[in-house]
């Protein structure tokens, strides 16, 4: 199991690839913004890929679901994962809108947490939200990918105030799956984490960080960021994991 992090700017885009002896597929963890240079289809099309098996989608802000937009022009996606939510939201009316319009109602699933999804060799586990929420951030989707003993955490743009509960669902999952967590990426681009979580990333190998140029100043520069293993897309490119199921080793292609 791969796990490529795209360089995408202020915005999120995981290419996840699993194989077995027969069969590969490719799932993407958020899609990224409009404005990616080279935009999602071009990292696709350089990797060869012809068809995604599944888009999971955290929040309907532009950075992480604009990149989506063209996306079935080119691939075609057999299933698209984004969390139920209120329409009260702008962001949330537009998607809701492209959705229609691109007649994307039939690979649409808008599961609430807990539920499992297994990808060849891998299992997905959606930690949040468990009720359709109002605030993007604090009632976004968080996936945790498992392939077999590796564990690596998605939280998109998680707010402080979800932080411990999600925590507490990763970890009793982990223990169920008899799998630690080998990386996790800081959420909403390296923002604030509430006290749970900073201590959390202590024990955890590596943290993602997905970050561009934006006007807020992310990522919030932590002290105890000294001590993680920060890999981050601004400094570094594409970042590349790859998973025996043992262990999560980083590679350079
Ligand atoms: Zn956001």
């Amino acid at each position: 199991m791969k796990i490529e992090t795209l360089p995408v700017g202020y915005g999120e885009a995981h290419l996840v690839t699993v194989e077995n002896a027969k069969k590969t597929w490719h799932i993407l963890v958020d899609a990224g913004p409009a404005e990616a240079s080279p935009d999602l289809a071009d990292h696709l099309r350089a990797r060869g890929i012809q068809e995604l098996h599944t888009v999971w989608i955290s929040h309907a802000h532009p950075n992480h679901v604009d990149g989506l937009s063209t996306l079935p022009d080119h691939f075609p996606i057999q299933h698209i994962r984004i969390p139920r939510f209120s329409s009260e939201n702008s962001y949330v009316q537009a998607l809701q809108t492209r959705i229609r319009q691109k007649g994307w109602q039939n690979a649409l699933h808008q599961d609430l947490a807990p539920k499992q999804v297994r990808i060849g060799t891998t299992d997905w586990t959606i930690l949040h939200p468990r009720t359709p929420g109002t605030d993007l951030h604090t009632d976004g989707l968080v996936v945790l990918l498992t392939h077999k003993k590796v564990g690596v955490l998605f939280s998109g743009d998680l707010a402080p105030a979800s932080h411990a509960a999600v925590r507490e669902v990763c970890e009793k999952i982990l223990q169920a799956q008899g799998a630690t967590l080998a990386a996790v990426t800081w959420p909403h681009h390296g923002d604030h984490l509430a006290p749970e979580w900073l201590r959390w990333f202590n024990t955890i190998p590596r943290v993602l960080l997905s970050v561009g140029v934006n006007p807020y100043g992310l990522p919030l520069a932590l002290p105890e960021a000294a001590a993680w293993n920060v890999l981050r897309t601004d400094t570094q490119g594409t970042l590349r994991l790859i998973s025996d199921g043992n262990t999560l080793q980083r590679v350079d292609r």
